[in-house]
């Protein structure tokens, strides 16, 4: 069977190479998080199949290239309103395959992956900067060349919204795509694939390779022919694939861990830092950038915590395709228990536990209830990042201790800061190291402004230019004033 029904969609379970679908002998299972229902087998890619992958980007490479920006800016455009026409469909199949809210999928995310297509379209067109300086008479010329074929290996919490950061600037760029999307999550990428067709972006410009990562995502990043390599995912896992890359010495590109602390000073409105103390629960938790570290100044610590804990009774745990969900399943069985043995393990060390902490037996399934534990200094719930509805609450007595506390893991994602004093908050946000700072906020991103992580976190940044000094082969061409024949 080469088609799965989801949700009313027709998925091909086939890769999609070189504008065509090709099977693989062997498949993997889909099962959908939300009720754990049998989704579909799903052809499983290795060497073989990225091997023609690889091969397909590489002869679609000069094609796309000559389009330029304008040329390549109409068909993104034009698959950019594919995307809106099909939200709905998207939605519900992503929730389908991630378990993340439906409302969420309809409302933010499918629409931002229409927007992420076409900003980097606009974007390389209208606002990449070519600028021209003279040096004693001689003219530089900047410019950004298409570079190759980029390698984009995608995690599953957003799935199509991850993967468009990534295609995006990549085809705007002029760079041809062979995306290997996660195995949890392979359905939005294929629909997506069949956009790209629909639209007439020619063949092996993008191509998806489903698969295992130690089999399709190993095999892909160990290429000779890759010019750019980029990841979001695990830091164990950006380990392994940085080696491959040294091999090749392949430019990378690392969106990864977090451990963000979220900060609430004497000064802060509380209200509002319950509020967005709660939101990082939201994607059950499943989000890089999340603050799961609390840092409540001890004065208002007891304050704090009481308004916490009326806002998070009020969540509303269950099916993520009802309207009135606030967090759904997790993603899979594997990480339902990699969550669940961190919190067993801080039970087990002592660390007291305020809200939740178990399984949501009510739901069954991977339903996990949102917990809140105010853990010892160093506990392993501390440091290390959960990636589930589990947020830590400690307390500082002073600026000093706070921002000690809040740089001293060896991430560097985002911080997240509630003060009502302007100034203070100046003082703190010059000291944190984080990629991304929200003051009195979470989740603003325009992706005009750079995205990623110090320390840990990542390797580079996204967004507006930064983007394309990535995806782009940037070149300075000089030239003299002397020498002309004319
Ligand atoms: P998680 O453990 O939470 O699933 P990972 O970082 O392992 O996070 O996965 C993110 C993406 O990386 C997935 O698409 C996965 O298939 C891929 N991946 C995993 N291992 C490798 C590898 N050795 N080489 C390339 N890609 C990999």
């Amino acid at each position: 069977m080469t088609f799965i029904e989801v949700a009313g969609a027709k998925v091909d379970t086939r890769h999609y190479i070189g504008g065509a679908r090709v099977a693989s002998a062997e498949t993997f299972t889909n099962t959908s998080p939300v009720d754990g229902s049998f989704l579909g087998e799903i052809a499983r890619g290795g060497q073989t199949e990225i091997d023609l992958a690889v091969a397909a980007a590489n002869k679609a490479f000069k094609g796309w290239a000559a389009l330029g920006p304008v040329g390549r800016g109409e068909l993104l455009m034009k698959l950019a309103e594919l995307v809106e026409e099909n939200i709905e469909t998207l939605a519900q199949l992503e929730t389908m395959d991630n378990g993340s809210l439906l409302r969420s999928h309809r409302r933010g995310v499918m629409p931002r992956v229409a927007m992420n297509i076409r900003f980097f379209a606009d974007w390389a067109i209208n606002h990449l900067a070519h600028e021209k300086f003279e040096t004693r008479g001689h003219t530089n010329n900047i410019s950004w060349d298409p570079s190759g074929v980029c390698a984009l290996i995608t995690p599953w919490n957003a799935p199509l919204m991850l993967a468009t950061w990534k295609i995006g600037p990549a085809l705007a760029a002029g760079d041809t795509v062979v995306l290997k999307p996660a195995e949890w999550t392979p359905l939005s990428a294929s629909f997506f694939a069949d956009l790209t067709k629909q639209a007439g972006i020619p063949d092996g410009v993008f191509n998806v390779v489903q698969g295992y990562g130690r089999e399709a995502g190993a095999a892909l990043v160990a290429h000779t022919d890759i010019a750019r390599i980029s990841f979001t995912g695990s830091v164990p896992t950006a380990k392994v694939i940085a080696k491959a890359a040294a091999d090749n010495l392949t430019p990378l590109s690392f969106e990864l861990g977090g451990k963000s602390p979220l900060l609430v000073f004497e000064d802060a409105d509380l209200d509002l830092a319950a509020e967005l103390a709660v939101e990082q629960y939201d994607n059950a938790g499943q989000v890089c950038l999340s603050g799961t570290r609390i840092l409540v100044h001890e004065a208002v610590a007891d304050a704090f915590a009481e308004k916490f804990r009326e806002r998070a009774a009020k969540i509303k745990q269950g099916d993520p395709r009802d309207e009135t969900t606030d967090i759904g399943p997790q993603i899979h069985q594997v990480h339902f228990d990699r969550i669940k043995g961190f919190v067993d393990r801080a039970k087990a060390e002592g660390q007291t536990i305020v809200m939740g902490g178990e399984p949501n037996d009510d739901l069954g399934g991977l339903f996990f209830r949102p917990t809140l534990i105010q853990p010892s200094a160093g506990a392993e719930i501390v440091t290390q990042e959960v990636f589930g509805p589990v947020l830590c609450m400690q307390t500082f007595a002073t600026d000093e201790q706070a921002l000690e506390m809040a740089n001293g893991t060896e991430f560097g994602l985002a911080a997240v800061v509630v003060s009502g004093i302007r100034e203070h908050a100046e003082k703190i946000t010059k000291e944190l190291v984080a990629g991304t700072i929200w003051v009195n906020c979470f989740f603003v991103r325009d992706l005009r402004a750079p995205f990623g992580g110090s320390r840990k976190s990542g390797i580079g940044r996204e967004g507006g230019n930064w983007s394309f000094d990535f995806y782009a082969d940037v070149k300075n061409t000089v030239v003299s004033p002397n020498g002309w024949k004319e």
